[in-house]
C-alpha cells in the first residue's frame, strides 16, 4: 500500500470521477455535509457495497468500517436476518399510507426496552423525531424556550442548530443562515456538563422553559459522556420548574445497551428520541414518552405531527429485525470491540508520543488530540484537531475507514473480526506517525 498522492489518486479514480459528476448536480456532491471530507480533504469514497464490517468502494478498495452508517449498523452490513426481513416486507408492498401490524411490533419493542416510554410515534429521521418532541414539549407546557447544549447535535431542526455538533462543528459554523432570529431567540445554549449553568437559566427564566434537550451521552462533538450526576441533575432541575426533559437517544439508543443510555444511567426523561439502530439502516426514527404527554398528539390531542411514509413497512421490518437480532452476545461484542479499538488507538499514539485521550460512552468511542479529558464543546475544540486529517488519511489509505471528522464518534459493529482488528492494528502505527508529524498549518502532502 503506497501513500503517494499519485498512487492514491489512481486508487480512487472512479470515486473521483463520481465526485465530480455529483458536485455538478448535488450541492457539494453529497446529501449530508460530513460525507464530503471537507475537514479532512481528499476524495470521498463512493461505496459500491458492504458486508459484515467491510465497505467496498467503486474502485474495488476495501475498508474496515468504523462509521457504520453513522451508527445504525450494529450487526454489520447485509446481516442475513435484516436483509430477509426487508425482502419479505418489500415483497408485500412498499408503502400503504395505512396502519400495519409491524408498526405496533416496533413501537412495542422500543417501549419494552426503555421503561419511561409508554407511547411511541414513528417518524422518518432523527431530525423529525427531535423537531416533533420539541413541538410537543412546547404544546404540552405552553412554554416557548428550549435549553440545548453546545456541541450537542439533534439534527438540523431550526431551533436546535445553534452551536451544534456533528457537521455544524466539522464545518465550524456557529449556526445556520436561514434560521430566523425568532426561531433562535427561544433557544438557550449552555455548556455541556455544566449543571450550574442550567440552574442559572431556570433562575433567569422561571416558568418559561418548555424543555431541556440533551444527548443521552454526547457523540456529536466526539464522544463525551455525561459527568456523573449530570443527567440526574437535569432531571431534578427540569422537574422542579415544570419543564420537560427530552433525552435524545438517536445515537445511543439500542447501541450502548439494549435500553440505550437509559439502560446505563437509569435517568428517566419525559420524552425520548430514537433513530439509527432502530431503523436497521433504513429511514425510520421515533419519539416517545409518557402516555399523558404523548396523547397530546393529533389525532388524540391538538399538537400536530404527521408523515406520508412514517411507519414505512420496509423500514419497520429492518428496524425490528435489527432489534431482534441484537442479543446479549451482540452487545458484549460491541463493548469488547469498542474497548479493543480504543486500546489499539491509545497504544499506537502513545508509542508515537502523541498527546491524546480516547474517550468512551458505553460502546461509543473517539479520540481527541489533547492531554486532558474533554468534557464539553470548548475543550473538544481546544484539542489539536489539525492532527486529525493526517491521522484519518493514513488509516483510510491502509483500508480502515474512520469518521471523516475530528468531532464525530467512531462506531463499531459486532461484525468486526480478527482480520479487521489485524488490519486496524497494522494501520495505526503509520497513522500515529502521521498525526505526530502534522502541523497546525500543514495540509496533507
Ligand atoms: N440526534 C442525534 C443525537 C444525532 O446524532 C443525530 C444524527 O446524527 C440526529 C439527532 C439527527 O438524526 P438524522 O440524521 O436521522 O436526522
Amino acid at each position: 500500500m503506497s501513500s503517494s498522492p499519485r498512487a492514491i489518486e489512481d486508487a480512487v479514480s472512479v470515486s473521483a470521477h463520481l465526485y465530480e459528476r455529483a458536485a455538478a448536480i448535488i450541492p457539494g456532491g453529497v446529501n449530508s455535509p460530513v460525507r464530503a471530507f471537507k475537514s479532512v480533504g481528499g476524495t470521498p469514497r463512493f461505496i459500491a457495497s458492504a458486508r459484515g464490517c467491510t465497505l467496498t468502494d467503486v474502485d474495488g478498495n476495501e475498508y474496515v468500517d468504523l462509521v457504520c452508517s453513522w451508527g445504525p449498523m450494529i450487526l454489520g452490513h447485509s446481516h442475513p436476518a435484516v436483509v430477509e426481513a426487508v425482502r419479505q416486507a418489500a415483497t408485500g408492498g412498499l408503502s400503504f399510507g395505512a396502519p400495519t401490524a409491524g408498526e405496533i411490533d416496533l413501537a412495542e419493542a422500543i417501549a419494552a426496552r426503555v421503561e419511561p416510554v409508554q407511547r411511541v410515534r414513528l417518524v422518518n429521521s432523527g431530525t423529525e423525531a427531535t423537531m416533533s418532541a420539541v413541538r410537543l414539549a412546547r404544546g404540552y407546557t405552553g412554554r416557548s424556550k428550549i435549553v440545548k447544549f453546545s456541541g450537542c447535535y439533534h439534527g438540523h431542526v431550526d431551533a436546535l442548530l445553534a452551536d451544534a455538533g456533528s457537521g455544524v462543528a466539522t464545518l465550524g459554523l456557529p449556526t445556520s443562515p436561514g434560521v430566523t432570529g425568532a426561531q433562535a431567540a427561544d433557544t438557550i445554549v449552555l455548556p455541556y456538563n455544566d449543571l450550574d449553568a442550567v440552574a442559572a437559566a431556570f433562575a433567569a427564566h422561571p416558568g418559561e422553559i418548555a424543555a431541556v434537550i440533551t444527548e443521552a451521552a454526547a457523540g456529536n462533538m466526539g464522544t463525551v459522556a455525561p459527568a456523573p450526576g449530570f443527567n440526574a441533575g437535569l432531571r431534578r432541575l427540569t422537574a422542579a420548574d415544570g419543564a420537560l426533559l427530552i433525552i435524545d437517544e438517536v445515537m445511543t439508543g439500542f447501541r450502548v445497551s439494549p435500553a440505550g443510555w437509559y439502560g446505563i444511567d437509569g435517568v428517566a426523561g419525559d420524552l425520548y428520541t430514537f433513530g439509527k439502530v432502530m431503523s436497521g439502516g433504513l429511514p425510520a426514527a421515533a419519539f416517545g414518552g409518557s402516555a399523558e404527554i404523548m396523547n397530546r398528539l393529533a389525532p388524540l390531542g391538538p399538537v400536530y405531527q404527521a408523515g406520508t411514509l412514517s411507519g414505512n413497512p420496509v423500514a419497520v421490518a429492518a428496524g425490528l429485525a435489527t432489534l431482534r437480532a441484537a442479543d446479549t452476545a451482540v452487545y458484549a461484542a460491541l463493548d469488547r470491540n469498542a474497548q479493543r479499538l480504543g486500546g489499539l488507538i491509545t497504544a499506537a499514539l502513545s508509542a508515537a508520543d502523541v498527546a491524546h485521550v480516547v474517550q468512551f460512552a458505553g460502546t461509543m468511542v473517539s479520540v481527541f488530540f489533547t492531554d486532558r479529558p474533554v468534557t464539553d464543546y470548548a475543550t473538544a475544540k481546544a484539542s489539536e484537531t489539525w492532527r486529525f486529517p493526517a491521522f484519518f488519511h493514513a488509516l483510510l489509505e491502509r483500508g480502515v475507514y474512520p469518521p471523516p471528522s475530528a468531532f464525530e464518534t467512531w462506531f463499531v459493529s459486532a461484525a468486526l473480526d480478527e482480520d479487521a482488528f489485524d488490519r486496524i492494528a497494522a494501520a495505526l502505527p503509520a497513522a500515529a506517525a502521521a498525526a505526530a508529524a502534522a502541523t497546525p498549518e500543514g495540509s496533507r502532502a
